[in-house]
């Protein structure tokens, strides 16, 4: 007799292994099964480490999280006990980082001097000048919403600018009509990222200035971010008795006549950490009462899935995010050469293609005054959309040494220096001896994180797109369809608000007095 899975969870990132771990703790007698089509659990948490470099994690995916804001989160490592430590944005006598540089229009200059008008690059108008990208995008909120502060996250779709609805404006669009093209050239550079002015929704975009505000108190995990969803995929399996089917790509969902799912897999296979279809093709037909597809958007989209297209909803709405590009590059050195020049920890900015710099500094051992002469790891680059294409274009031929699966090319390499002399002001720098790299965009996730598009009512887009067709027993979840994409705790949130108010698992005692950071957020 075929075996029957009651849930058959699809996608092993943080959002798949939570719904194993809170299922199966509360249906200890059913059949729940994780599937995932690497080898790896964890998704777009990924944590390596370069040759030689023990104490610090080079994070390829997310980084880092705010106790404070992302309370699911916090409430998981605390509870699977997680050791974290600070991730800072400066050193302790700099706390936010203003001596860290920036380098913009070909100027080197310090980020604590982006509200000084007279150093900064861009020829601002009167209203625009000494002020951050923070300050300006808090200045256009103001203008354009001054009542923000008393506005519930429903309230936000009822705001009017320029006579439609806020969440018609594409946020570039609206920056468009209230900056000047210098001021919006600040900003987007200014920022780090090109997500933070994209055109998506203005209703996501135009509350989260200082979202990556270098007074934020962020904290990483001693073992690396991916040891949230190991940890959880770990006591799914060892603690409850869940099954873990890794290595198993979901190609298609067919409703059976006695209303189950049967599902077909196809094995692949990660060798050196890059993962394909087993050939000749190895498929398995499986078959599930209630199917959780725990992915984002191009990911749901290679299923092969009648509803995507017969489904009214589903047709107008899987596309009502957009798919954002992201990309990281690690460098190993012998020595942290950047401690010389003062720089801790935080960021460094730019215009050019690498974008943002993240320090990582190993502390030095007390009674020692001199910097430490031990190996060291430099996030050379951070960039996101539009940067993505150079780093293609340079792809190709030999290898540099780093971790197998994430290796950069040497003419990656060459570039990537080049750029962090340009950016230091510097005429040499040590050679790096490895690097590691990861680009996002790649089938089957294929982006770093998503972001609503403008014309789309995400508020009620959001809860029907965990369980969008109602005569169905497919649900979704994830990051992509979240409100608050770009980070775990949005992955979390959509899982937990399936799993309590779509599927009525009764709660966990962490998540009980929990509510989602949106409808928590009056004010931003
Ligand atoms: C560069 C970068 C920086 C980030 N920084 C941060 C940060 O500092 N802090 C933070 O909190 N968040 C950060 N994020 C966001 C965070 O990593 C994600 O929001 C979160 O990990 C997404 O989890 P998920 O479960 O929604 O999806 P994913 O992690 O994408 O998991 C989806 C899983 O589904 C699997 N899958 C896809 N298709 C199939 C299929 N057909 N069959 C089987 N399996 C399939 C994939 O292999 C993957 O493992 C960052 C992301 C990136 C890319």
């Amino acid at each position: 007799m075929t075996e029957v899975i009651h849930y058959a969870i699809v996608g092993g990132g943080v959002s798949g292994a939570y719904c194993a771990w809170r299922l199966k703790q509360a249906y200890p007698d059913q059949n729940i099964v994780l599937f995932e089509y690497s080898d790896r659990i964890g998704g777009r948490l990924f944590t390596r480490q370069l040759p030689g470099i023990t104490d610090i994690n080079a994070e390829l995916g997310g980084m880092r999280y705010l106790p404070s804001e992302h309370k699911i989160v916090h409430q998981l490592v605390t509870q699977l006990g997680l050791k974290s430590h600070p991730f800072p944005m400066g050193s302790p006598e700099d706390p936010s980082g203003q001596k860290n540089y920036a380098y913009l229009q070909g100027k080197n200059l310090f980020v604590g001097d982006f509200n000084n008008s007279n150093k900064v690059p861009y020829n601002l108008a009167w209203s625009e000048q000494n002020k951050t990208p923070d300050e300006i995008q808090s200045m256009v909120m103001r203008l354009l919403v001054p009542n923000w502060q008393e506005l519930s996250f429903d309230d936000w779709f009822e705001v009017e600018v320029f006579g439609m609805p806020l969440w018609k404006h594409g946020f570039w669009n609206l920056l468009y009509r209230v900056l000047t093209p210098q001021a919006f050239q600040f900003l987007k550079y200014g920022s780090g990222y090109d997500t933070n002015v994209s055109n998506g929704n203005a209703v996501t975009l135009l509350p989260t200035g200082g979202d990556y505000s270098s007074t934020n108190q962020y904290v990483t995990l001693d073992e690396g971010m991916e040891a949230l969803p190991r940890a959880l995929a770990d006591e799914f399996v060892d603690t409850y008795h869940g099954r873990i089917f890794r290595n198993y790509r979901l190609a298609s969902i067919q409703r059976q006549e006695d209303r189950n799912y049967r599902l077909q897999f196809f094995e692949t296979q990660t060798i050196a950490s890059k993962t394909q279809d087993v050939t000749p093709a190895l498929g398995h037909e499986l078959v599930a009462e209630q199917v959780i597809l725990a992915m984002p958007r191009r990911s749901l989209e290679l299923i092969d899935w009648d509803c995507w297209q017969q489904d009214d909803f589903l047709r107008e709405n899987l596309s009502s995010v957009l798919i954002q590009g992201a990309l990281k590059f690690f460098l190993a050195y012998d020595y942290a050469w950047w401690q010389e020049l003062g720089l801790v920890a935080g960021r460094s900015i730019t215009d050019l293609p690498i974008r943002q710099t993240y320090y990582f500094t190993t502390p030095k051992p007390q009674n020692c005054s001199s910097v430490p002469h031990q190996k060291a790891l430099l996030m050379a680059s951070y960039n996101d959309i539009e940067s993505i294409p150079f780093w293609k274009g340079l792809e190709n031929g030999e290898s540099f040494p780093g971790p197998e699966g994430s290796c950069a090319s040497v003419l990656m390499v060459e570039e990537i220096q080049r750029q962090i002399l340009e950016l230091h002001n510097l005429r040499e720098t040590p050679k790096p001896y490895a690097a590691a790299y990861h680009d996002w965009s790649e089938d089957p996730i294929g982006a770093g994180w998503h972001s609503w598009k403008a014309g789309f009512k995400y508020n009620e887009i959001m809860p029907k797109m965990r369980h969008p067709v109602s005569s169905e027993r497919v649900y979704i979840c994830g990051e992509a369809y979240s409100a608050d994409q770009g980070w775990a705790e949005g992955a979390l949130e959509t899982a937990e608000l399936l799993l309590k108010e779509d599927l009525q698992v009764p709660d966990h005692p962490t998540t009980e007095a929990w509510c989602p950071n949106y409808l928590r957020r009056l004010s931003y």
